[in-house]
């Protein structure tokens, strides 16, 4: 089968360069290692070698061309055992190869594009209506009053505020609409933000604690809540800022007011002192995101049962704090709360912390959470809650049977709820399930040929970077792009100490669904940089297809495992090879370096741990 040949790295920085010389001709056969080209650069002139033999059926270019590297250059067909030292393991896509449906284990591929496109090969196969048709077209604008939007965005939050910038910057007259003064949605508010700029105070009161060990003796830190607050308000404050700032410099009209739809082509605003007014549109994507679920039993009316929202107002340090749900909103409060002193206690109805995750990398994190909450208790479930003078008086009830406990307050994470069911999208043609979820398919279209929806809304996983993505699919849709929600992996990251992250494929997900995979994982424990740190407890795991190597899923468990993950997403999205990440060189001494070190223990050894093979 035949395999493209891409034009390769030719010096650090450059990102194109000139043909000067085509040494092929189609029909030849070329050796491995073989100069078929020679191309320049500003810096120099380079000869560009094929690193396996073949015949050349195409040549896609030609002297004074400019190409881009990662553009195709040759499609050769291989000769039989490729002829190079490396033919073995050419059954898998390599590094400077473009992955073809010839080289990859996908039904169908993409070729590489030098336009800036994307370069991972993706599975087209699938119907990017996923079920979902939008009944007719858009309406066109010319059938609109005059003044109206070719594009209205409802919800200001990760997805709705880059929608509104995409399509601005695409020319469209767009408006933002957001019940907040404040755009940026819960994310920015009272979200990722807010949770990760008190979770970094968190870390750092930890690692006061741990200098102990090392020699380094600090007084017991004292907590100022208010400036603490006020740090916290700061950065939200900014980042919300300079949202409005973005928008406003590109044109889109921010409005203040809570919208409702009133049909497919129009809504109603109710502003902030109760002015209502109407706008019609051409095309409205609905982002309006979620809101904590709280079932009826907790909502008991007393300001010290809180949702996500109150427990980052950081009222107070409670000395007893219950948390219900052992997920990720209820595990990085949890942390925040333990750190500025309260004794924690979280309480998780199932068998585990964390579902989604793999067990092998959820253990680390609970061993610590272990030593840091008061407690931790599975398969418990808070029956009732009760105020009273003293405090939240909670039922629990386990296997070995009920208790009442007082705690000082209570934080409800068990869940958000979307809000389609809260602005019309009824007077549509969209469709909104029974939990709120409004139906889209992977081009982000409702069944309404005028309305899209994006972000918490439209789906799980309930992320920011999820609501981000699906916002730009959203708008090449509008645009009359081939847009589709292609992608093979979205991250997830949870803030803890130490973090967790994961994407693609999970092993316990593989096992379940009896996919074959390898998995390959390397200890911290062997890591210089994690002994460095004093953080030995992480794992670093690559879940590999057996007979590619091909990356199909990354989790992590450690300290800034949230950054290291994005290695990993590039891997799986690039449809990259064990070898592209054990081949790389990454810097020494780096946690990054255990990715490279599982990339080898794939088909090999990792260099700093050796396991026996069975
Ligand atoms: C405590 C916490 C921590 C989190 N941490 C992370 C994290 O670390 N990483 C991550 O990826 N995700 C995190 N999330 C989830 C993340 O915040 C959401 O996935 C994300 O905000 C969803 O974006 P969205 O644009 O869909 O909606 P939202 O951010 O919910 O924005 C929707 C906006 O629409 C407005 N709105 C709703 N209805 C109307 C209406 N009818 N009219 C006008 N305006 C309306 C709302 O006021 C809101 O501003 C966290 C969430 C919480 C609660």
């Amino acid at each position: 089968m035949a395999r493209e040949f891409v034009l390769p790295e030719v010096s650090e920085g450059v990102t194109e360069a000139d043909v000067s010389e085509i040494l092929v001709a189609e029909g030849d056969s070329v050796e491995a290692n073989q100069v078929v080209v020679e191309v320049e650069t500003e810096k120099a002139v380079a000869p560009v070698e094929i690193p396996f033999a073949g015949t050349i059926t195409k040549l896609h270019v030609a002297a004074g061309d400019t190409v881009a590297i990662g553009a195709v250059l040759l499609t050769v067909e291989p000769s039989e055992g490729g002829g190079d030292a490396k033919a073995a393991a050419d059954a898998a896509p390599q590094k400077n190869e473009v992955p073809t449906a010839a080289n990859t284990p996908a039904e169908t591929a993409a070729p590489a594009d030098a336009d800036g496109a994307r370069t991972g090969d993706y599975d087209t196969s699938a119907d990017p209506f996923d079920g979902v048709r939008p009944e007719g077209s858009p309406t066109p604008m010319s059938d609109l009053p005059e003044g109206a939007y070719d594009v209205v965005v409802l919800g200001g939050g990760p997805g709705g505020y880059p929608a509104a910038f995409d399509a601005a910057d695409r020319g469209m007259k767009v408006a933002l609409i957001d019940e907040n003064p404040k755009p940026g949605g819960v994310c920015l508010r009272v979200g990722c933000i807010p949770s990760k700029t008190l979770l970094h105070v968190a870390k750092l009161l930890h690692e006061v604690e741990e200098a102990e060990q090392w020699g380094v003796h600090f007084e017991k830190p004292t907590i100022d809540l208010a400036q603490l607050r006020e740090f916290k308000s700061g950065v939200v404050n900014q980042l919300t800022g300079g949202v409005s700032q973005l928008g406003k410099g590109r044109g889109v009209e921010i409005i203040e007011g809570r919208g409702t739809l009133t049909g497919s082509n129009s809504l109603t605003i109710k502003g902030p002192k109760g002015d209502e007014r109407e706008l019609h549109f051409g095309r409205c994507i609905v982002a309006v995101g979620s809101q904590p679920a709280v079932p009826k039993i907790f909502d008991i009316g007393d300001d010290r049962v809180m949702d996500s929202t109150g427990a980052l107002e950081l009222k107070d340090v409670p000395e007893k704090f219950l948390v219900v749900g052992g997920g990720y909103i209820g595990l990085e409060m949890g942390s925040v709360y333990a750190a500025l002193g309260s004794k924690v206690t979280v309480v998780e109805m199932t068998d585990g912390l964390l579902p989604g995750a793999d067990r092998d990398l959820v253990k680390p994190l609970q061993k610590r959470i272990e030593a840091s909450f008061d407690r931790v208790l599975m398969n418990t479930k808070v029956e009732s809650l009760k105020a009273t003078d003293a405090g939240i008086d909670a039922t629990l009830s386990s296997a070995d049977g009920e208790t009442t406990e007082t705690f000082d307050r209570v934080l409800i994470a068990i869940g958000r709820r979307p809000n389609g069911k809260t602005c019309g999208v009824e007077t549509t043609k969209a469709e909104v399930d029974d939990r709120g979820f409004v139906t889209v398919n992977r081009r982000m279209e409702t069944a309404d040929p005028n309305i899209l929806a994006i972000g918490d809304v439209a789906g799980e996983p309930m992320l920011a970077h999820k609501a981000t993505r699906e916002a730009k699919i959203a708008v090449e849709t509008i645009a009359g792009e081939d847009a589709v929600f292609d992608n093979r992996g979205i991250p997830a990251v949870v803030f803890t100490d130490p973090e967790l992250a994961w994407v693609g494929l999970t092993e316990t997900e593989a096992k379940r669904d009896g996919i074959k995979v390898t998995v390959s994982k390397f200890p911290w424990a062997a890591s210089g940089r994690a002994q460095t740190i004093d953080r030995t407890e992480g794992l670093t795991k690559l879940i590999c297809d057996p007979d590619t190597g091909r990356v199909l899923g990354v989790g992590i468990v450690g300290a800034n495992a949230g950054e290291l993950i994005a290695e990993g997403t590039l891997a799986v999205e690039m449809g990259a090879v064990a070898a592209d990440l054990a081949e790389t060189i990454h810097a020494h001494p780096t946690l990054s370096e255990t990715l490279m070190e599982s990339g080898e223990a794939v088909f090999g050894q990792a260099t700093h741990f050796f396991k026996k093979k069975r």
